[in-house]
């Protein structure tokens, strides 16, 4: 599964963050039998209305959102890349993540202490993004020391590795995060298997007191121009009113909810702002037994898509039935799209789409 780490400075929200998505009760729906996997890693649902609009044309007895994890990764400090509070340790948890979501302090409260002793988030992901260039040109000058004894004996893949790498290093003396490289397609693979922390996309979380979770704040209004300006993504939440949230079932949600003038519950955003930038998409399978969500990424051909449910279908693929989200609704269902010629047979070549409801025939 696809797995994004919420990293942060002390006492800006990271776990209060963590246990409203781990603990609400749109996360934990579908009685999915993995809900918490370690203490600090929550596997959640990722909130898609789509899902139970085709569950209700379909009658599906019961509706299975597809999921992705959060992994809270505490102990970043200044001073983290040359070992100091839980450094290594959480150098090597953000290696392991897809995406990272930066969560930044945008509250003011005299009772929550800062550890810069200021509220600047700005500053304050300057702070966390610095320690991770550190680590990040340490472990290069690392990897091209061990990579030069492979060049002489003209190894292919030690010559493109290091060729990547200092690329890299030429961003990072600048200043500039491994994820402003630009990347050809064919390099992508090598590029990502040097797991280089700043390579990894990000989304700034701005944490803002209650009253304006639905607007955001001054401070949150630096963060989406800093965000803006590197080209990243970012989202205002209240951690404390999502973890009011938490505690509430779904009914009760939504009228809290109205009541604060909020449309979603800001973990729906976070969720689906992370599922947008690992540049993931759903499609569907749909029966009277159940409806079901599945994420691939965005261009995935449709016997890869048919592996994600079981490694037999992408072997043995044959053809896939296939009715677009849009169609399925406006014509009712998969007999009334078939009638109105909008069922199609895709083959092995088929880029699935988004929303694509989808049936998979194979060779067992
Ligand atoms: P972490 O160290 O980043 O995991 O931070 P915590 O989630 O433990 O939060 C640190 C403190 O800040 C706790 O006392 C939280 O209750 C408080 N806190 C978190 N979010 C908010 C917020 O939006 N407003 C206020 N006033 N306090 C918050």
């Amino acid at each position: 599964g696809f797995k994004m780490g919420i990293v942060g400075l002390p006492n800006v929200g990271k776990s209060t963050l963590f246990n409203a998505l781990t603990k609400t009760a749109a996360a934990q729906a579908a009685n999915f039998p993995f809900c918490t996997i370690e203490p600090n890693v929550g596997d959640v649902a990722v909130p898609d209305a789509r899902l139970q609009k085709l569950a209700d044309i379909a009658g599906s007895r019961e509706v299975i959102p597809t999921r992705m994890s959060f992994v809270d990764i505490a102990g970043l400090v200044r001073g983290a890349s040359k070992g100091e509070g839980l450094g290594n340790q959480f150098l090597a948890n953000i290696r392991e993540v897809d995406a990272i979501a930066h969560v930044l302090r945008c509250f003011e409260d005299d009772d929550v202490t800062h550890v810069e002793g200021r509220i600047d988030p700005a500053a304050d992901a300057e702070t966390i993004e610095t320690e991770l260039m550190i680590a990040d040109m340490d472990s290069i000058e690392r990897r091209l020391a061990n990579l030069s004894r492979k060049l002489r004996g003209g190894d292919k893949e030690a010559v493109e590795q290091d060729a990547l790498l200092r690329r890299a290093l030429v961003a990072l003396e600048a200043g500039k995060p491994a994820r402003t490289v630009e990347i050809s397609a064919e390099e992508t693979r090598n590029w990502r298997m040097l797991q280089l922390l700043t390579a990894k996309p990000v989304l700034f979380v701005c944490n803002v007191e209650e009253s304006s979770a639905g607007t955001g704040n001054s401070l949150s209004a630096k963060v989406a121009a800093m965000a803006e300006a590197q080209g990243a993504a970012h989202v205002v939440i209240s951690a404390r009113i999502e973890e009011e949230i938490s505690q509430l079932d779904a009914d009760e949600a939504a009228m809290f909810l109205s009541e604060m003038g909020l449309e979603e519950a800001g973990l729906d955003r976070l969720i689906r702002a992370g599922y947008q930038l690992l540049g993931l998409q759903t499609y569907f399978t749909v029966g009277p037994k159940e409806a079901r969500a599945w994420t691939i990424p965005v261009g995935t051909l449709a016997p890869q898509a048919a592996g994600v449910i079981h490694g037999d279908f992408e072997r043995g693929f044959i053809r896939a039935e296939t009715v677009g989200y849009d169609d399925y609704i406006t014509h009712a269902g998969e007999a009334g799209a078939k009638d109105a010629g909008k069922f199609r047979v895709e083959g092995k070549s088929y880029e699935v789409r988004d929303g694509d409801v989808l049936h998979f025939l194979f060779n067992a």
